[in-house]
C-alpha cells in the first residue's frame, strides 16, 4: 500500500470534530481474540447482517490523551473506561475486552498517532473504542463475532466557544433513559433517539437539552452526553445514578476533586425546583469537561446563573480538573496524579 501523508493539523483552530490521523487499532474476535492490526484505512468492512447495524448490538467508550508541560502523553483514568466497557459488553451479551488487552491497545494507538496528540494547552487527542457487534445474525441475538476498533482525532472544545456558558432546555415529555433499559452503559442505540429533540433545541436556541426521570418525569438526570451538578450555597448537588444515568469518569472524577478542595458535595435526588434555586449549575464529560451552564428553560420559565458567566464553584473544579489531566504539580492535588497513565 501506497504511504499516506496526513497533515497535522492547525493547533489553535482546533475544535470538536473528526480529523484523521495515521492508524486505528482493531482487533477481531471469532471464538478468540486475534492478533490485532493498526489499520492506516478509517474505512472498516462490516457484514450486511452484522447485529451492530441491524439491532444496535454495540457500544462505546470516549477517553482523552494529552500532554504535560513537559510534553510527556498523558492518558485519563483508562481503566475507568476499560471498567465501563466491560459492563456494557455483559449488559449487551458481547464478547469482553480485559483490561490488559484494553489498556494496551489504548497505548498502542496513542502511541502510534503521538504526532496527532496537540501541545500542551492546545487540546487533547480524543480516543474512541468501538466494540461491535459484527457478525451475522439475522434472527435476534448476540453476534457470533465481535470487532473491538479504536480511532482517535485531535481536538480542541466540545462547545463553540469552551469557555462560555450554554444554554439548556428541560424538555417536558422526552426522556434518555428509562428504569432496565441502557441508559447506564454506552450502547450505540441510546444517542439516536435523542438527535431529533435535540436538534430542534438547538434551532430554538439551547445547546443541549436536560432531561428528566421517565418514571416520574420530575428528577434531573443528565444532559444528552453529560453529568449534571448544581451548587447551592456552597454545597455540590449531583443526582444518583440509580440505573438511568451514565456513570460518567468525570463526574466521578469531579466529587473526588470538590472533596479536596473541601467542597460538600450531596448525591440526592433533583427536582427542576431546586436548579432552579441553585446558584450555579454544570455538567461534565471527557468530551466537554467541565462545562458552565448559564440558563436552564423549563416550561418557557428561564434561570439565569451569574448572568450567564461561569460561577466561582465551577471555574475552580474546571481549573482543578484541567490541572489533574495536564498533570500540573500542586500539593493539593497530589492525591490525582495516578489518575494519570504515561505513555510516552
Ligand atoms: C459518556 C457520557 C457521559 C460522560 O461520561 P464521562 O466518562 O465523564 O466522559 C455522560 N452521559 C452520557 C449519556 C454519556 O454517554
Amino acid at each position: 500500500m501506497a504511504a499516506r501523508t496526513i497533515q497535522v493539523p492547525q493547533w489553535d483552530s482546533l475544535d470538536f470534530s473528526y480529523r484523521p490521523t495515521g492508524y486505528t487499532y482493531v482487533q477481531e474476535y471469532k471464538g478468540c481474540w486475534e492478533d490485532y492490526t493498526l489499520s492506516q484505512s478509517s474505512d472498516h468492512r462490516i457484514h450486511q447482517a452484522a447485529s451492530a447495524i441491524n439491532y444496535g448490538q454495540g457500544i462505546f467508550e470516549g477517553l482523552k490523551a494529552q500532554r504535560n508541560k513537559e510534553g510527556t502523553v498523558m492518558v485519563f483514568r483508562p481503566e475507568l473506561n476499560a471498567a465501563r466497557l466491560q459492563d456494557g459488553a455483559k449488559r449487551m451479551c458481547m464478547q469482553k475486552v480485559v483490561q490488559k488487552q484494553f489498556i494496551n491497545a489504548i497505548k498502542l494507538v496513542v502511541q502510534e498517532n503521538h504526532m496527532f496528540v496537540p501541545p500542551f494547552g492546545k487540546g487533547s487527542l480524543y480516543i474512541r473504542p468501538l466494540l461491535l457487534g459484527s457478525g451475522p445474525k439475522l434472527g435476534i441475538g448476540p453476534a457470533p463475532s465481535y470487532s473491538f476498533i479504536i480511532f482517535v482525532s485531535p481536538v480542541g472544545p466540545y462547545f463553540k466557544d469552551g469557555t462560555k456558558s450554554i444554554r439548556l432546555k428541560i424538555p417536558e415529555d422526552i426522556h434518555r433513559a428509562t428504569l432496565g433499559g441502557t441508559g447506564c452503559i454506552k450502547a450505540i442505540g441510546n444517542y439516536a433517539p435523542g438527535m431529533y429533540h435535540v436538534c430542534k433545541a438547538k434551532e430554538e436556541g439551547f445547546d443541549e437539552l436536560l432531561y428528566l426521570d421517565a418514571r416520574n418525569n420530575k428528577y434531573i438526570e443528565e444532559c444528552g452526553a453529560a453529568n449534571f451538578f448544581a451548587v447551592k450555597s456552597g454545597v455540590l448537588y449531583t443526582p444518583p445514578l440509580g440505573g438511568t444515568i451514565l456513570p460518567g469518569i468525570t463526574r466521578r472524577s469531579v466529587l473526588g476533586i470538590a472533596e479536596v478542595l473541601g467542597i460538600p458535595t450531596e448525591i440526592c435526588p433533583l427536582e427542576v425546583s431546586d436548579v432552579f434555586a441553585a446558584d450555579e449549575c454544570f455538567c461534565t464529560g471527557t468530551a466537554a469537561g467541565v462545562t458552565s451552564v448559564g440558563s436552564i428553560v423549563y416550561q418557557d420559565v428561564e434561570s439565569v446563573y451569574h448572568d450567564g458567566a461561569v460561577g466561582p464553584v465551577t471555574q475552580k473544579l474546571r481549573d482543578a480538573l484541567q490541572d489533574v489531566k495536564s498533570g500540573a504539580q500542586h500539593k493539593l492535588l497530589e492525591p490525582f496524579y495516578e489518575w494519570n497513565m504515561r505513555v510516552g
